[in-house]
């Protein structure tokens, strides 16, 4: 079940058709389906949406929406735009911190160019202390997103953190380079379809597994940013903070906008810093996908508020 809803929504997400029709619905208005994960269309409506956040003492980071672009000019397109971003966020006031996907800048078109790209983003970002997370994609690109990252590492680029993911056999080893470089990690279980020969398929191997990585960060790692709404595997994380003495403000927990809002307050609430994954943009159709895969209870809300819209 774990694997298999997983595996019909990333099918689906892959429907023009229902592209076409979730694009009309999705965002038409104020309370339109797709809101309840996506900040908005643009940088205006996720700013807001920041500032909301912020006024209940949640940290932030933003992601502009986009992924697997097939060409040099949406590459450059998307770039621009992250750098249009942090001018926006650092003007808005609000806190500086971004999210990004290598496929957007450009990697499945040219290696090269994507760590060109990354560096016109990672340069104004790092004249404004604007922190930058490389997500993880699917594991065709996890050797490419770590190469690129450590590339950039050897290049002294330090206000750059990347993810891993939980699921894939070889977390453990990326988990130890990373800590071994001193370089911030989010870690997370995993949101894509993957086969068996590289992660694990069921959700008790993928915990236990998070558990394992979760207490090598906290214990060896660098602020590590530890993502999820796992009611079981945050008290985890709380129990293993405390037993070892690691102070709150020595690691984050992260979530995703529109999700365990009450997990979000009451972590706050208990003194733990929370940062929660804006994401915006008009590509937030995959996006969106992942989320309903995660949860095909989700389908029912969205069915009923399309319904409503027609
Ligand atoms: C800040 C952040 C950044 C992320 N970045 C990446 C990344 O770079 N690469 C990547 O592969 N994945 C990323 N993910 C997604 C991650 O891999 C998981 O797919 C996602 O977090 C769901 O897993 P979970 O840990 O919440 O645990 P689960 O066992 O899936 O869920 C635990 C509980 O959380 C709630 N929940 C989880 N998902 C949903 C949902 N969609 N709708 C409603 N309730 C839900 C439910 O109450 C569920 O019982 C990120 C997640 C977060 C929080």
């Amino acid at each position: 079940m774990y694997a298999g809803a997983k595996a019909i929504f990333y099918a689906l997400s892959r429907s023009a058709t229902l592209k076409r029709m979730a694009s009309r619905y999705g965002m038409a208005s104020a309370d339109s389906f797709a809101r309840r994960f996506i900040a908005g269309e643009s940088i205006t409506e996720a700013i807001a949406v920041g500032r909301r956040l912020e006024a209940q003492r949640l940290l932030l980071t933003l992601d502009y929406l986009g992924e697997s672009v097939r060409t040099m000019d949406e590459a450059t397109a998307a770039t621009r735009e992250y750098v249009r971003l942090i001018d926006v966020i650092v003007a808005a006031g609000i806190e500086r911190n971004v999210s990004i996907k290598l496929t957007q800048l450009g990697i499945d078109v040219d290696r090269a160019t994507c760590v060109d790209n990354l560096r016109r983003i990672l340069d104004p970002a790092a004249r404004h202390d604007v922190f930058v997370r490389i997500d993880m994609e699917n594991s065709r690109y996890t050797q490419a997103t770590l190469d690129v990252f450590e590339t950039l590492w050897q290049l002294e680029y330090r206000h750059v953190g990347v993810a891993l993911q939980a699921y894939l056999y070889r977390t453990e080893g990326d988990v130890r380079r990373m800590n071994e470089l001193g370089a911030r990690v989010r870690l997370v279980k995993g949101a894509y379809k993957e086969p068996a020969t590289v992660a694990y398929q069921k959700k008790a191997e993928v915990d236990a597994s998070f558990e394992r990585l979760m207490r090598e960060l906290l214990e060896h790692g660098t602020y590590p940013a530890i993502a999820t709404h796992d009611e079981r595997l945050l008290a985890a994380t709380r129990a293993f903070a405390g037993e070892r003495a690691i102070a709150s403000d020595r690691f984050e927990f992260q979530m995703l906008y529109g999700i365990r809002r009450d997990l979000q307050a009451s972590l706050v609430a208990a003194g733990y810093r929370v940062r929660i994954y804006v994401p915006f943009g008009t590509q937030w159709f995959p996006y969106f996908m992942r989320r309903l895969g995660e949860r095909p209870a989700n389908v029912g809300f969205v069915i009923r508020s399309m319904l409503r819209d027609r």
